[in-house]
């Protein structure tokens, strides 16, 4: 489910702006440009979050806020926006009910960062699988704990890098100095074998882990690896 975001700003380019950000993020948005527009579109769509805008044409962002917490009764989370230095009352706000706030000019992450966050929250977020999983072998990413065939096995830093990568784009071919940037974070690779002799260690860990002897980690050959 994506979930459904309204955004209440007049400033045509602004409210734009935010729709982008947060369909890149995967969100469904709706637009409104002034207080009354918003309270219309309430009657008839129930977004999971509400980015308000407190300088707003009529109704003010902070008379609407009152009216949908205490008139609509409604619960989701509301990210107030507004310009920096003009959040002269950030307590009466929150007493109001707003959940976060955002200040102008934003950037595109931290709009994505603090609406994910809330969704999170509200528990309205989409559901991620706690694990990442190929074949045989699952990869549980807050714990660090990788299985084969229901059983844990243990990896070394590195190892367990390289696997993330290899389970987040299974058909992904990484070359031997990609993998190298993105593991070991410190510039050129030239001409060592680190990659290899950690890629082949990995690949025996996991083949020796799985019962139906299956092999992973294939060798592409003058590229480099990938998974699948
Ligand atoms: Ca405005």
């Amino acid at each position: 489910m994506q979930p459904k975001i309204l955004i209440i700003e007049d400033e045509t380019d602004i409210n734009h702006l935010l729709a982008e950000i947060l369909a890149a993020e995967g969100c469904q948005t709706l637009s409104a440009f002034s207080g009354t527009e918003a309270l219309l579109l309430l009657d008839r769509e129930s977004p999971d979050l509400i980015l308000l805008d407190l300088m707003l044409p009529g109704l003010s962002g902070e008379i609407l806020l009152g009216i949908m917490r205490e008139e609509r009764h409604l619960s989701i989370p509301v990210l107030i926006l507004s310009a920096k230095g003009a959040l002269h009352d950030k307590v009466s706000l929150l007493k109001t009910g707003a959940d976060d706030y955002i200040t102008k000019p934003f950037e595109p992450e931290e709009v994505a960062a603090r609406v994910h966050a809330a969704l999170r929250r509200s528990g309205s977020a989409p559901k991620q699988p706690d694990f990442l999983s190929y074949q045989n072998i699952k990869l549980y990413p807050e714990s660090r704990k990788v299985t084969v065939c229901g059983t844990e096995i243990f990896l070394t830093v590195h190892e367990y890098a390289l696997l993330l990568l290899f389970l987040q784009a299974p058909d992904k071919v990484y070359s031997r100095e990609s993998l190298y940037e993105l593991v070991w974070q410190n510039g050129y690779y030239g001409e060592n074998n680190t990659v290899n002799v950690h890629v082949s260690n990995l690949r025996k860990k996991l083949r020796d882990a799985d019962n139906s002897g299956q092999e992973y980690i294939r060798t592409v050959y003058g590229i480099g690896f990938r998974l699948r």
